[in-house]
């Protein structure tokens, strides 16, 4: 086979043979296509799109890329839940702890940063020392021994995801639901995963703008999840604004320190309270909503959530005391208050736009080997409907240099925008779709 020929097929609108994309995925793992071609496919399936059948190939070639796990001899249940992506999304890093410290044991990949949307590995690695490059056995070792492990993309475990996921970054093919859904499902399946929660994201700062892409969406991956006998829960929920406040690398992982805390905004913890539940009693620990969202307020108010998230950050290298006190991690040269321009209520946000300008103060990445400024970032506590006066401080920009900082103070109040009239507040979920 010849990368050119499933290039100009995929440009042309026709649908790539099963031996294709097996063929594709394995060369390309194995280093035998250069990035320029594999750029060039992406972009045709980001503008073609790929067909159910195509997904599922592209999504199990993946997931095979490397080695699929059992990890019934570490747990009887292993559970783990994936964002589709979005700004100030920190979920996992309140969530999985809680969950963990349930009593119901979390293994999870994560990503980095893609496009404007933040990564869990890129915030944890805002921690000095920590690490998301576990070996197999590690992963299980750590899985065992505290219930909780957090891993990223490795040679061993769904690699092509790895390379894909690096180059869809930065050739701006991010935002097409088969590559969103193989990317994140194939991640699950090798992981040996029994249940997933997804968190489909929908709004300005989302792959999928509207309610509608996120259910197709979700809707595909929970038929890839089912079809591969995993228990999955897909929840709709809003990004038409930063989710809490932190936008930004350390930020993000202070946010959630606050919020395993006890403290942290009302937003994010009824957020992380919903996909925590879900996650709960998936695994059996409740028998209904309610009942697991008790568990996993126990967890927070008890101080087991937060015990449990420094156990994981020490078991991967992290230096504890940042976790202790926080003022440790990383913090940012100048901290400017950003104010509101006019006197009104916040009718719409551009989070996407609001997510790059963290990355253009070095919060991502725009090529794969740029390196991420930890301190940076946004602290939006302005949320939609909210009423401001004219000169009020909405936030801040935190940033290392003076031409990032002056840039940010024109993009953030650029990406808000104002109603003299009052304006509703957006739900933080839409809809829930689960295999059954
Ligand atoms: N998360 C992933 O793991 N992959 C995507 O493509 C988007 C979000």
């Amino acid at each position: 086979m010849r990368m050119v020929d499933l290039i100009a097929r995929k440009r042309d609108g026709d649908e790539l043979s099963s031996e294709a994309i097996s063929w594709f995925i394995k060369s390309y793992t194995a280093g035998d296509i250069p990035d320029y071609q594999v750029s060039a496919l992406l972009m045709a399936i980001y503008l073609r799109g790929m067909n159910q059948r195509e997904t599922v190939d592209l999504t199990l070639a993946m997931a095979h890329s490397g080695e699929v796990l059992d990890l019934h001899d570490v747990a009887p249940f292993i559970i783990d839940k994936h964002s589709s992506g979005g700004v100030g999304d920190k979920t996992s890093l309140a969530v999985l702890p809680l969950v963990a410290a349930v009593g119901v044991p979390v293994g999870k990949m994560s990503g980095r940063g893609l496009g404007s949307s933040g990564g869990t590995l890129d915030k944890l690695e805002s921690i000095s020392g920590w690490s998301p490059n576990l070996t197999l056995d590690q992963f299980k070792k750590q899985l065992r021994e505290i219930g909780l492990v957090l891993a990223g993309q490795t040679s061993d475990l769904a690699p092509a995801d790895g390379k894909l996921y690096a180059l869809r970054d930065v050739t701006a093919t991010v935002g097409n639901r088969s590559l969103i859904a193989a990317s994140i499902m194939s991640k699950k399946l090798a992981a040996g995963t029994d249940a997933i929660v997804l968190d489909v994201k929908t709004g300005t700062g989302a792959f999928m703008s509207t309610v509608a892409a996120a259910e197709d969406l979700a809707r595909l991956m929970v038929g890839i999840g089912r079809d591969a006998g995993r228990q999955v829960v897909a929840l709709i929920s809003d990004m038409n604004q930063p989710l809490g406040h932190a936008v930004g690398n350390a930020l993000e992982v202070k946010e959630a320190l606050d919020t395993l805390g006890g403290g942290g905004p009302d937003d994010f913890w009824h957020h992380c309270l919903e996909v925590a539940a879900h996650m709960v009693r998936l695994a059996g620990k409740a028998a209904t909503l309610e009942a697991s969202k008790a568990l996993v307020r126990e967890a927070r108010d008890s101080g087991r959530g937060l015990a449990k998230f420094r156990e994981l950050v020490v078991a991967q290298g992290g230096d504890g005391r940042q976790i202790d006190d926080p003022s440790l991690l990383p913090q940012a040269r100048y901290v400017e208050p950003i104010e509101a321009p006019t006197t009104g209520y916040i009718r719409a946000m551009n989070t996407a736009a609001i997510g790059l300008t963290c990355v253009a103060c070095g919060g991502g990445r725009y090529v794969k080997t740029d390196r991420i400024d930890p301190a940076v970032g946004i602290v939006l506590p302005a949320k939609i409907g909210d009423y401001y006066e004219a000169g009020q401080t909405i936030g801040t920009i935190h940033a290392n240099d003076e031409m990032t900082l002056q840039q940010a103070q024109r993009d953030i109040p650029a990406a808000i925008y104002w109603s003299d009239n009052p304006v509703d507040r957006p739900p933080l979920f839409y809809a829930t779709l689960a295999d059954a």
